[in-house]
């Protein structure tokens, strides 16, 4: 496409090597296919979006629908049913902790408006907290607030100075967040707003699965010390790690949590941070500087909260046992990898699988690209994370589909390759 290689800046992509994007033409179900009619099959989720499968027609008739009904409308001073009702399906699935809906764009603005709301609550209240902590390895987004909150690293070093300062506390999939957690509450803990976590896996960090227990004690130590938890679902919400969110799997009720990706099936951007009545009452007041004053042009745009709506409706029984089968599929395809020649480590949860692949050293970080080439070589879609490669699919994808993965894994173990190998390919750098 002459039009893109002239005029469209791409995400997350050096333009001075990169290869020519592929050109997709249209996507259903699990594929997309290419402007030459070629299939490849999306074991990512288009990048961990599509819920139920690309151009459902339940979604898609909701969307067209509500375009022609009421396409958009400014959300301040005004309403409309998708938003309203949305707001109340989400809440009726949600920890019955969270019971306040605030729409915005996108899991970044998601994670922004739930560290500006704890900040401003305590403000509000007069004993303003400036303090938030989060765990070393953490992915929350890409705008300012959500690249203070996450780990630094090549991603954030150019803005570094100008991120706000945040305690660290360790991944707690290789170290002890807890006692961390008690040292910060000891030394600073009149100081700390909110703890940001993403519940049970580090996500861009490479899939690292974390303990349930760990989440519960964070929960409790937080609570006790009047600190707010912030659960950052935007990867983990509705259904990736088998429940409809995360923080059920430990019995966790948040203060505020965010939710985007998943939220309209993966078809339009749309962000919600879900809060506690309390954080909501503590806005509410005669004085007008206690408002809070954020909002987006698109806010609670009425064709995505259609979109989410529908969405929704497809969580049904069938889904449930979709989202079963395709964790039982990983973990026996997980178990025949364990341990194997080129694979390092394994990890599971719910229909997010990860293999962290072994390789000589200086040789590791070219390993995911070459895979990622290898993978689309052969009609998969594959983006590793440095050297972990995962597949985290759409929940209609079939155990024949996700054969097509695992067997395409496989034969790169065995050395397949593509050649030549394009230095810059299609994963992160
Ligand atoms: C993707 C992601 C974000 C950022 O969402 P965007 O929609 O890309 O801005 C935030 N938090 C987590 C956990 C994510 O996986």
């Amino acid at each position: 496409m002459r039009d893109d290689a002239r005029f469209v800046w791409h995400p997350y992509t050096q333009h001075h090597r990169a290869p020519q994007p592929v050109p997709i033409a249209r996507a259903r179900g699990s594929w997309l296919y290419d402007t030459d009619g070629r299939g490849i099959l999306d074991a990512i989720a288009s990048w961990w979006v599509t819920t139920h499968g690309h151009a459902h027609p339940a979604i898609t008739e909701a969307i067209a629908e509500q375009a022609r009904t009421l396409d958009q409308v400014i959300f301040a001073g005004f309403t409309h049913e998708p938003a309203a009702r949305l707001a109340a399906e989400l809440v009726s699935r949600l920890p019955t902790s969270l019971s306040r809906v605030f729409y915005s764009d996108d899991g970044s603005t998601a994670v922004e408006v739930a560290i500006k709301l704890s900040l401003q609550s305590f403000a509000n209240r007069g004993e303003p907290r400036r303090l938030v902590a989060a765990l070393e390895n953490a992915y929350h987004g890409d705008t300012f607030g959500a690249m203070a909150a996450g780990a630094r690293g090549v991603f954030t070093h150019m803005y570094e100075p100008l991120l706000f300062e945040v305690a660290r506390l360790p991944d707690p999939s290789e170290g002890d967040a807890l006692a961390a957690l008690d040292r910060l509450l000891n030394t600073r803990g009149h100081e700390l707003a909110a703890v940001i976590v993403e519940p049970l896996v580090l996500g861009a960090s490479g899939m690292r699965v974390w303990s349930a227990e760990v989440l519960r004690g964070i929960r409790e130590r937080t609570a006790a010390a009047g600190v707010h938890l912030i659960a950052d679902e935007v990867m983990t919400g509705f259904g990736r790690t088998g429940p409809m969110f995360a923080c059920e799997l430990a019995g966790v009720q948040p203060d505020l949590i965010c939710l985007s990706k998943g939220i309209t099936g993966g078809v339009l951007p749309l962000g919600a941070t879900v809060a506690t009545e309390a954080i909501f009452d503590a806005f509410r007041s005669d004085d007008r500087r206690k408002t809070f004053f954020h909002g987006h042009s698109y806010t609670a745009n009425p064709i995505a909260c259609a979109a989410a709506l529908a969405s929704l409706q497809l969580f049904d029984a069938s889904c449930d046992a979709a989202r079963e089968r395709i964790a039982t599929f990983h973990a026996t395809q997980l178990a025949a990898l364990h341990g194997t020649r080129g694979v390092k480590q394994v990890r599971h949860i719910g229909t997010v699988a990860a293999i962290e692949l072994d390789a000589p050293a200086g040789y590791l970080s070219d390993i995911g690209r070459e895979l990622a080439a290898y993978a689309l070589h052969e009609g998969v879609l594959l983006r590793p994370l440095g050297n972990v490669a995962y597949c985290l699919p759409p929940y209609c994808t079939t155990n024949e589909e996700l054969g097509l993965v695992y067997d395409v894994v496989h034969r790169f173990l065995d050395g397949a390759r593509v050649a030549p190998i394009t230095s810059g390919g299609p994963v992160d750098d």
